[in-house]
């Protein structure tokens, strides 16, 4: 039973009008809050919301946060709050669409509001133009990452609401956060942790995901852990001439070599198909410090008494904090090698009740069930669930014992989040508003009485 049948006729004339548009890249922008710009139709709604810039260092949240608001006040029963956790130009956007039954825990649909920084030199198109090129593919920063997903939501409740008059059981909630792309320090964490997410009472999240280069939907159930990591090692210096023991430099090589040999085993495991990328521990040296300088670069006939060097590494939520501990003490950076470290990050991989930070993909988590039947009303299949290779805001909700899981509705698309000439063919974003209806319908509407048990 696939919607997809009635979906392609519709996408095509959507696709045509759109291109009747012709929308050019001198676009006025929606900056101006008197000038929000919401067109009549979903793609060039969605261009109006890429080409606010709210990429780093410099995001224009509040031009982001007037927008989504004024598209929001065009849909009817949405509540709109925009919370300041932290400074005025960081505001959090919070829409609520309420349900018939408030006392049932909610389902929050997340996406963060910032971007990465492009480099429009290097783009077929300007970045923060939206360019929608003839064979029906939108460029923009934040196309994929994670603008589309931000847009669907409303989209799909504004076709519910509007045009089926349906009406939710359990109240809902879209929230869209600044920060992700930093860290989401004075973003997802400082919300997660605020009374008015408390009052929210929400029992299931959707995040973002990522692409998927084929026919399958992806789902992900963990985010890895950062950790970074910096070791020094202290030796006496001496002339670049002598050979002594224990010099900082000797330290640290060894210590260098102990970690890469830890690397290739890990990648040794991935090279062989018995682990994805993201299931086992990675480890990354990132910078060196050594040396004394000199006018024309560094002193070469002198060995230095103070040396570093600094890690990236990524645990996956079934590695043990623990067992990672004791061997960056005993084997990466042994006392009795002259080495110190610090671990300047360190991300979680315990929720609140020190339970691996991952959500249940199974029967033991009715929302999962739920989430994989709306998939499949929607005419659509999911991958195996997988562990993301990095962090989202994800595993905030996690740590709080909230079961979330990361889905962004784009199949048979490169992967080009962060990327240059990043880009989403409207085709694939309109279908993935039906994707969210089905998905909204189900969630909205599924009764089940022990939900607090699924994580
Ligand atoms: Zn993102």
């Amino acid at each position: 039973m696939s919607t997809r049948h009635h979906l392609q006729p519709i996408s095509a004339v959507i696709l045509l009008l759109v291109l009747a548009i012709s929308p050019s890249p001198s676009h006025s922008s929606t900056h101006n809050h008197e000038q929000v710009n919401l067109e009549s139709n979903p793609i060039s709604r969605f261009q109006n919301y890429l080409r606010i810039n709210t990429a780093h260092p410099t995001p224009d949240y509040a031009a982001a946060v007037n927008y989504l608001t004024a598209f929001a006040a065009t849909i009817p029963t949405l509540q709109t709050r925009t919370l300041y956790l932290t400074t005025p130009d960081k505001p959090l956007l919070l829409i609520t669409w309420p349900g018939s039954n408030p006392s049932l825990p909610a389902v929050l649909f997340n996406s963060h509001l910032d971007s990465v920084p492009a480099e429009p030199s290097k783009w077929l198109h300007d970045p923060f133009a939206a360019h929608l090129s003839d064979d029906g593919k939108i460029y923009a920063r934040g196309a994929q990452d994670d603008k589309c997903t931000g847009m669907q939501y409303l989209e799909a409740i504004k076709e519910l609401k509007s045009n089926l008059d349906y009406t939710p059981l359990r109240t809902l909630h879209i929230s869209y956060v600044p920060d992700e792309e930093v860290g989401g320090l004075d973003g997802m964490a400082k919300f997660v942790e605020s009374k008015e997410f408390k009052e929210l009472n929400i029992g299931f999240v959707l995040d973002e995901g990522q692409a998927s280069v084929n026919d399958e939907f992806r789902v992900f159930y963990a985010d890895r852990s950062p950790w970074k990591l910096v070791i020094k090692s202290a030796g006496v210096p001496g002339h670049g001439s002598r050979m002594y023991d224990n010099s900082a430099m000797e330290n640290l090589m060894k210590s260098v070599e102990v970690i890469m040999k830890f690397r290739e085993n890990s990648f040794d495991l991935v090279k062989a198909g018995q682990a994805a990328n993201s299931e086992v521990i990675s480890v990354n040296p990132v910078y060196m410090k050594a040396g004394i300088p000199s006018p024309s670069g560094f002193v070469m006939n002198m060995q230095p008494s103070e040396v570093e060097a600094g890690f990236d590494i990524r645990l996956p939520p079934t590695a043990e904090p623990e067992f990672m501990m004791r061997r960056i003490a005993e084997e990466w950076a042994p006392a009795w090698r002259n080495m110190t470290y610090q671990i300047t990050e360190q991300g979680s991989l315990r929720d609140y009740l020190g339970r691996p930070l991952l959500t249940a993909t199974n029967e033991s988590n009715p929302w999962w069930s739920v989430f994989k039947q709306a998939i499949t009303a929607a005419g659509g299949k999911l991958a195996k669930p997988e562990i993301l290779s990095s962090t989202t805001d994800a595993r905030f909700m996690r740590q709080m014992g909230i079961p979330t899981l990361g889905f962004s509705p784009m199949k048979n698309t490169p992967i080009l989040l962060h990327d240059h000439n990043e880009l989403l063919e409207s085709s694939v974003y309109l279908e993935g508003i039906k994707v969210y209806e089905h998905i909204i319908r189900l969630l909205s509407s599924f009764d089940g009485a022990s939900v607090s048990e699924g994580r």
